[in-house]
């Protein structure tokens, strides 16, 4: 593969910011690689699709990621569908990790995955230049846990990744677990445990309307007020400020100093106001937002033929629109065509 430059492409403003119409400063891109997944979580998928869009070949998204990080994207995070799946992502983490931000900076690279594949990837992946991962897992008890993925075996597949992360290096780690009512809200003061544990930073997600089938109601969602209530009880916490101000979890430390938890509240605390985020889909779109009713067409202008300079405007313009708020809960909702497996969560 071609090497890529060691700077983003050029810019005009040293101080060149992507903002929206709303004064917000975007700087964290997420880059869908991929729409297939080796879990079948019953909260996002049906079970009966796969994978619903093409892959872009991995210079497509490298030269497309350098265009954002040439106009002030400072932080990446990899994200799929299941994106240890693709094939050429060590070479992209190598590739990116090559890039400084408009400020001389590295980039910030980080990766979102169910694990599965980690401990073979861990290790290679750091090598790369990844700086950090976040695993997804919604339970501690392996009966649940494979309850939800629908895979067998898939309880100690994950921990293993999760240590082979550590081992390599991939730290802090983080381990995301989305909260259903019915599902898994009995893991929660598990959970906090393992936090302890396994010296891991575990961050609750509320559940979001984006799941394949019909699932999402307001009753389902375990709100941040209860998860803290509910440690609690068991574990005294508290409250610890926000490392930067477009941070999505709320933290919490336990009270005797060992561990951290985050609370990621999208339904019950919004933080829409502090959103710094735009989302790059595995063919090529951008979303300005999970909930956009629109996808702007980055990759077909791309294979039209347009040049860097006018891709660029582009993504300007199309940053520029992003939306205020998403209305999730609101009379009139609409979910987004897009499920969260093909979006990149
Ligand atoms: N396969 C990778 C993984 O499992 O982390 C990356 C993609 S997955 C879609 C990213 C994250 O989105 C996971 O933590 C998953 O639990 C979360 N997620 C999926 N559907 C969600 C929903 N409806 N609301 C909130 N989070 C969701």
């Amino acid at each position: 593969m071609a090497s890529a430059s060691l700077t983003a492409s050029p810019t005009t403003a040293r101080d060149a910011r992507l903002t929206d119409s709303h004064g917000r400063v975007i700087h964290d891109l997420r880059v869908s690689i991929t729409d297939r997944c080796n879990y079948k979580c019953v909260y996002c998928r049906t079970g009966e699709g796969g994978a619903q869009y093409p892959e872009l070949s991995i210079e497509e998204y490298l030269r497309l990621i350098r265009l954002f990080v040439g106009l002030g994207i400072a932080k990446v995070r990899l994200t799929g569908g299941e994106p240890l799946l693709r094939r050429g992502l060590v070479d992209l983490v190598r590739e990116l990790a090559g890039l400084r931000t408009l400020w001389g900076q590295p980039l910030e690279l980080a990766l979102t995955t169910n694990g599965h594949l980690l401990d073979g990837l861990a290790a290679p992946l750091k090598a790369a230049g990844l700086s950090r991962v976040t695993v997804s897992m919604d339970a501690v008890d392996a009966a649940t846990f494979e309850r939800i993925t629908r895979v067998p075996g898939s309880f100690e597949t994950v921990l293993g990744g999760i240590r082979a992360a550590r081992a390599a290096g991939l730290t802090p780690l983080k381990i995301n677990c989305v909260l259903l009512r019915g599902f898994n809200d009995d893991q929660i003061e598990g959970f906090a445990r393992f936090a302890r544990e396994e010296d891991v930073v575990v961050r609750f997600i509320e559940f979001m309307p984006l799941e394949e089938g019909r699932l999402w109601s307001p009753e389902i969602v375990v709100t941040l007020k209860e998860i803290v209530e509910r440690i609690g009880r068991v574990l005294p916490l508290v409250e610890l400020p926000p490392r930067e101000p477009s941070e999505t979890a709320r933290r919490y430390g336990f009270r005797d100093g060992a561990g951290e938890i985050g609370i990621i509240a999208p339904v019950s605390q919004a933080f829409c106001g502090a959103c710094s985020r735009v989302r790059l889909t595995s063919d090529g779109k951008i979303r300005t937002c999970l909930f956009s009713q629109v996808e702007h067409d980055l990759y077909g202008r791309m294979r039209g033929g347009a040049d860097d300079a006018e891709l660029s405007a582009y993504i300007v313009r199309t940053v520029e629109g992003k939306e205020a708020r998403h209305h999730i809960g609101e009379p009139g909702f609409l979910k987004p065509s897009r499920s969260m497996v093909h979006i990149g969560g």
